[in-house]
């Protein structure tokens, strides 16, 4: 590993400041992705700034009925956390999905939001990465390319995004609280990460030196029917093959709002906007999430090993769909993929 200055900030300013004029910087979280893609050379800062000790760290309700996480609170007690398990359990659900108990204790919020890739292309300094190395091409798009991009792909990157959390806070309209220089902003966190387009090297909207501090969530709607589902090759510490998150509002036999977000699919939490359109003033049923996400999922340019996932997350979203649906299950049956 290259040898590096280690500083821990006590404040945001002072986190900020030790940022600027330094170039390589990075921030640390819990260091889960980090230190790993330092040890594998991937990542080579000059100065880390350990941010996991900011005063960020508690999960608390502003007066709006919003709610706001700092940055450095760690997946597990956000996932058991109250307002989140009573409010927010697909938040909830999509923590509990990630990694294991272990990494979760140790995992932040920002730090989750800003983990790499899981390309083994981009982890392996031997082979072409234009993420890594911008202008090498991409190992990928002719090689193992299985777990990788269906939509919103490039011919540049067709890398996914591996968070399950960014999945449901996408659903849930939340939004990224950020610090820099110039001083603090926020982005829906459907548009924080980016898809690949010709400069895969930037996995998302941040500018150079800025800090995660928190993330907020909008009012929750009490009991409104909601779910993660994740597939993948182990029943436990694997990253999705597929993943959704869905927030279905039925009233009177007719569905009023709905939030479909999918992970595993691109290079951010994909935000399933057309399905969302096609199914608000429906009723539900197996035949009317198909057609939704087929209008969604019809914009997906497999590539040559991985047409099986726009099946899965077809198969997968209905089946979530038809759960939280208020009819019983037989009376909405999804038509088999
Ligand atoms: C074996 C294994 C299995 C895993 N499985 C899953 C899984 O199934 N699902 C899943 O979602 N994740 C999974 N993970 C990933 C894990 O969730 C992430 O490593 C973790 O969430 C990263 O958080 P961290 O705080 O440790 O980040 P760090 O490693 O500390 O940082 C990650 C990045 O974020 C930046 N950063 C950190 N905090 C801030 C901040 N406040 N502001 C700005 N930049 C910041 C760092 O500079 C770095 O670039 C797995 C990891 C491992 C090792
Ligand atoms: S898919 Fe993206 S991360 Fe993977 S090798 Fe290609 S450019 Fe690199």
């Amino acid at each position: 590993m290259k040898p590096f200055m280690y500083v821990r900030a006590h404040s945001v300013d002072e986190a900020t400041a030790a940022h600027a004029g330094r170039p390589t910087s990075r921030y640390l979280g819990g260091g889960t992705n980090l230190v790993d893609l330092m040890k594998l050379g991937v990542e080579r800062p000059s100065t880390l700034i350990d941010v996991s000790g900011l005063p960020l760290d508690s999960v608390d309700e502003l007066p709006d009925g919003s709610v706001r996480i700092g940055a450095t609170v760690r997946n597990s007690d956000l996932a058991a956390h109250p307002l989140i398990r009573d409010r927010y359990p697909v938040l909830s659900q999509a923590l509990l999905a990630g990694a294991s108990g272990q990494l979760r204790n140790m995992a932040t919020t920002g730090g989750n939001l800003l983990q790499r890739t899981r390309c083994p292309y981009f982890q392996d300094l031997g082979k072409p990465c234009n993420k890594r190395e911008p202008g090498t091409g991409c190992g990928a798009l002719d090689g193992v390319h299985r777990d990788h991009a269906v939509l919103g792909h490039s011919p540049q990157c067709v890398a996914t995004h591996p968070s399950d959390m960014a999945v449901a806070l996408a659903a849930l309209d939340a939004r990224v609280e950020l610090h820099g220089a110039r001083g603090g902003r926020d982005l829906p966190v459907a548009e924080f990460h980016r898809l690949p387009g010709d400069r895969p090297d930037l996995d998302t909207e941040i500018a150079h030196g800025e800090l995660i501090t928190g993330v907020l969530l909008p009012p929750a709607t009490a009991g409104v029917p909601c779910a993660y589902r994740k597939a993948r090759d182990r029943a436990s510490f694997a990253f999705a093959l597929v993943s959704v998150a869905v927030l279905l509002e039925v009233e009177d036999a007719v569905v009023r709002r709905v939030r479909i977000a999918f992970g595993g699919l691109a290079h951010r939490p994909w935000r399933a906007t057309r399905a969302e359109e096609a199914l608000v003033g429906t009723a539900p049923s197996g035949a009317a999430f198909e057609r939704a996400l087929d209008a969604e999922l019809s914009a997906a340019e497999p590539l040559r090993d991985n047409a099986f996932k726009v099946r899965l997350a077809r198969a997968l979203a209905c089946d979530v769909l038809r759960r939280l649906s208020p009819q019983p299950p037989g009376r909405t049956p999804c038509p088999t993929p």
